[in-house]
């Protein structure tokens, strides 16, 4: 059973949300996961959750994430998938899509710098 490592939820614990995958879908690492009984609600913001309460809870969620043996392979399903929700992988909902879009603009760069070289070994 999941408790905030240090102090309890400032808000009322809701029911577990993370329904745990099936094996096949999320792969093999889903097995490990530390917070695959998440009683204590960490991973997923209740329903109007005042912004200190939600602060307070990712940092727990977080610091659960950072013990996890699985983080990596959590954190790249997250943001592949993408997932819109939750704090997955160390990263709440926020931080994932600046990867995503930092991800992006790589891409972009590369794709552009690697038709510049085209143009230039053609010309
Ligand atoms: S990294 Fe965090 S969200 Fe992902 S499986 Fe581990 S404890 Fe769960």
């Amino acid at each position: 059973m999941l408790h905030p490592p240090h102090q309890p939820l400032p808000v009322a614990v809701v029911p577990p949300q993370r329904a745990p995958a099936r094996e096949d879908e999320a792969g093999p690492w889903h097995a490990e996961a530390v917070c695959r009984r998440d009683e204590a609600g960490l991973f997923f913001a209740p329903s109007k959750e005042p912004t200190a309460a939600r602060l307070a809870r990712e940092e727990a969620a977080k610091r659960v994430c950072a013990r996890c043996p699985v983080m990596v392979d959590c954190r790249e399903h997250a943001l592949l998938q993408p997932e819109p929700y939750g704090v997955w992988g160390g990263l709440t909902a926020a931080e994932r899509r600046v990867v995503l879009a930092r991800r992006r603009r790589r891409e972009v760069e590369l794709r552009k710098s690697s038709a510049t070289e085209r143009i230039a070994r053609a010309g």
